[in-house]
């Protein structure tokens, strides 16, 4: 990627070996959000991509995909839906199970949040095997909403979770091993 806001962005991104268990490589963007610049030009990379793209809701995914869903909200004039871990939100949900590494879990978001009409984006701060973002693709989906293209500030591409996707578009700003 020839931008020249990347190299700090990722350099900025920590990574913790070993958490939270071992073998885990994890990427950690609360050293990037001590960064001002790093943080700043994330977000200008982001809503520069998406602000003449139509999109009326920002879909961020609990809990990181908040921290950078907000401000891209705001900036680009949509409104902004979390999409949230099990008994969070107080209304009326549909939710959508996604399996992890053991187990599952479940993502929910409040009904009459996304209307059939809206084009989505959706927002976390990484993807890994894209099981998370596909959940979210699920719920957007049945309530009838057009999922414009997923966003995340990291991508780990041997995992392959882009494939999971299907034909909806990912955009990443860094790599990692
Ligand atoms: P996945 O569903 O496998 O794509 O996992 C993505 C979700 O798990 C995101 O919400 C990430 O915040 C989190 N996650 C998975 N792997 C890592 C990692 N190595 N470092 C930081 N977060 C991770």
């Amino acid at each position: 990627n020839a931008d020249p806001r990347i190299p700090r962005i990722a350099s900025s991104i920590r990574v913790i070996p070993n958490f939270p268990k071992p073998g885990v490589m994890f990427q950690d963007i609360t050293t990037l959000l001590l960064d001002h610049k790093a943080f700043k030009d994330a977000i200008d990379m982001f809503v520069e991509r998406y602000r003449d793209k139509g999109i009326t809701v920002v879909a961020g995914i609990e809990a990181r995909g908040f921290i950078f869903g907000g401000p891209i909200a705001l900036a680009i004039g949509a409104k902004f839906v979390p999409m949230r871990k099990p008994n969070k939100l107080p209304g009326e949900v549909i939710s959508e199970e996604y399996s992890l590494e053991y187990g599952t879990d479940r993502m929910e978001m409040h009904v009459g949040a996304v209307e059939p009409e809206d084009r989505a984006l959706i927002i976390d701060d990484l993807i890994a095997t894209g099981g998370t973002l596909c959940a979210a693709i699920r719920l957007l989906e049945r309530v009838g909403a057009d999922v414009v293209e997923c966003a995340c500030v990291i991508e780990l591409p041997e995992l392959k979770g882009r494939e999971k996707l299907g034909d909806r578009p990912l955009f990443v700003l860094v790599e990692a091993a």
